[in-house]
């Protein structure tokens, strides 16, 4: 059962360990292994010309992914005009057939899966299981939203007064929403929000991050075969700076759905409180400074299975990623011990091959920010392991997994969005000062707690200023329905995605007596 006690059941994905699963799923995919993609902004259902960006693979920049024709900021106003001009038809259709649409593209997903996956890879970088994971998850935000748009918004709610008297709250959309998309999720993240804003009644105009503008397009084309009206839905790929920002001044747009840096959140909030209009929600989940807690009860061999995969898989480039393993100082050789060895066996390559644990960062940009910092720490601190790369890495935007001890989370300033694991020793008696210092750092993601002693996890579960705290398992991988995920302070405004909460801030809620 779900959060709200329904029998829905979540995508069932594909077992890569089972042969006869296996087999079907690598044909799928390997069927794009050469293909070259096109795409554009699609303004009113039609796809548009606009300046060539051209896609390479984050593994072997030698090899042509596809072409994206980025949209003008003219275009930008003019699907607004669309979009707005739609609203009153797609907030008026019930919310059943809003779902019934979004359902539809569910099941679409899952029937184009071998493409959907093969962007992934191709694209974005991801592994096999994250690129199977990453369709389920965007099969699940669509059929969770459409499902509780529709029990939840099909009529008003009634009221009940002391008097007797009647009143009803409706949720209706609020007009045309604004949805900004980064790339380490370039389908569930991207389909999550939108589908949260259709589902709501809003029509849309949406933004995928320049990087995985490729997949969200195909996602585009088969929301509109899958009966989204061309008016609801606007798609207008292009950079941040300049379509980001022309989207988010425009006074029409009634809200914002963004997932992000902070830095781009606060920029974003900028923009929209310069405006000369009604304010309007601004939903933003943004990076993390996450930590993990070790204390001298907790069982070795977990802890380094769950620090490795909270850090190092999806080459570290999730916002729930472990940055800062506190680890008590009874037990820290030994720990520090087994995550060095299980490094060593980490194999770094092609994200297609079953055989890779971590892909490729997502750019040479993003690549060149995590070396440098890695080389000043290489300075200042013990670098305590690094995994090592195959042969076939040479010519793609690779970062070796990388941990150092360093003396204390504030000597890091930012996130550092990559597979590197800083690793701190605390002495039992400075528990309380650890866990301000990871308060301090003003960001509150996930943290992780590992402890079989009931008090200390429980007493750091309530001070933590967190959004996630995982006890005894890893920090990543929220599944929707099941554990809402979201950040608070420089981490996000709340609600959480796939909880109970996150649509209604989509909604205008009228009250009437
Ligand atoms: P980013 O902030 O660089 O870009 C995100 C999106 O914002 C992109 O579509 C980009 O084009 C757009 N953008 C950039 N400048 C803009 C502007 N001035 N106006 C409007 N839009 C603008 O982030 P990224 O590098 O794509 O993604 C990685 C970041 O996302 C990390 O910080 C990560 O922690 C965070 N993230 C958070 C969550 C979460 O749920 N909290 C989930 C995934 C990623």
């Amino acid at each position: 059962k779900d959060i709200f006690g329904a029998d829905r059941k979540n995508s069932a994905g594909t077992n890569i360990e089972i042969a006869s699963e296996w087999q079907p799923f690598r044909e799928s995919v390997e069927a794009f292994t050469d293909h070259h993609w096109t795409a554009g902004a699609i303004v009113n259902g039609e796809v548009q010309t606009g300046d060539i960006y051209k896609v390479t693979a984050p593994y072997d920049r030698r090899e042509s992914v596809g072409e994206v024709a980025f949209a003008s900021s003219a275009l930008v106003a003019k699907a607004i005009d669309v979009a707005a001009e739609a609203f009153p038809a797609w907030s008026a259709t019930p919310a059943a057939e809003r779902g019934a649409c979004l359902q539809r593209l569910a099941d679409l997903l899952e029937a184009n899966t071998g493409e959907l996956v093969a962007l992934c890879h191709r694209e974005a970088g991801k592994t096999i299981q994250d690129s199977i994971d990453e369709i389920r998850e965007a099969v699940d935000f669509l059929r969770f939203y459409s499902h509780q748009a529709a029990t939840e918004f099909a009529a008003g709610k009634p009221v009940v007064g002391f008097d007797g008297q009647e009143r009803t709250l409706t949720y209706q959309g609020r007009g045309v929403f604004a949805c900004i998309s980064p790339w380490n999720f370039p389908l569930a993240i991207f389909l999550g929000q939108v589908s949260a804003a259709l589902a709501a009644g809003n029509t849309v105009v949406c933004k995928p991050a320049e990087q995985t503008s490729l997949i969200a397009f195909r996602a585009i084309q088969m929301m509109l075969e899958a009966g989204v009206p061309a008016g609801a839905i606007q798609f207008v790929p292009g950079r941040g700076a300049e379509v980001g920002s022309v989207l988010t001044s425009d006074v029409r747009i009634a809200g914002v759905a963004f997932t992000g840096s902070t830095e781009t959140a606060q920029r974003i909030n900028r923009t929209l409180a310069a405006r000369d209009c009604d304010p309007v929600p601004f939903i933003a989940e943004t990076g993390g400074q996450n930590a993990m807690i070790v204390d001298s009860t907790a069982l070795p061999e977990q802890v380094v299975r769950d620090v490795v995969r909270s850090a190092f898989a999806s080459a570290g480039q999730r916002c729930s990623a472990l940055r800062v393993l506190f680890v008590q100082e009874d037990v820290a050789d030994r720990v520090v011990g087994l995550i060095k060895g299980a490094m060593a066996e980490l194999n770094v390559g092609r994200p297609e091959l079953h055989s890779t644990d971590v892909g490729p960062v997502i750019d040479a940009t993003a690549k060149q920010k995590l070396l440098t910092h890695i080389g000043a720490l290489k300075n200042q601190a013990k670098m305590v392991a690094q995994a090592s790369a195959s042969p076939d890495c040479a010519h793609g935007d690779f970062v070796l997994p990388t941990a150092f001890e360093i003396r204390g989370i504030n000597v890091l300033q930012n996130e550092n969005f990559g597979p590197i694991l800083h690793i701190v020793r605390f002495k039992a008696s400075e528990l309380d000062k650890v866990i301000d210092q990871i308060n301090q750092t003003g960001f509150g993601l996930t943290m992780g707690v590992h402890s079989r002693n009931e008090r200390t996890y429980s007493h750091i579960e309530r001070r933590a200023r967190v959004g996630n705290c995982y006890i005894n398992r890893d920090q990543v991988g929220a599944v929707v329905g099941v554990q809402p995920f979201g950040g608070q302070g420089l981490s996000g405004t709340g609600p959480k995605a796939g909880g109970p909460h996150y649509l209604y801030r989509f909604t205008k809620d009228v009250f009437t007596a």
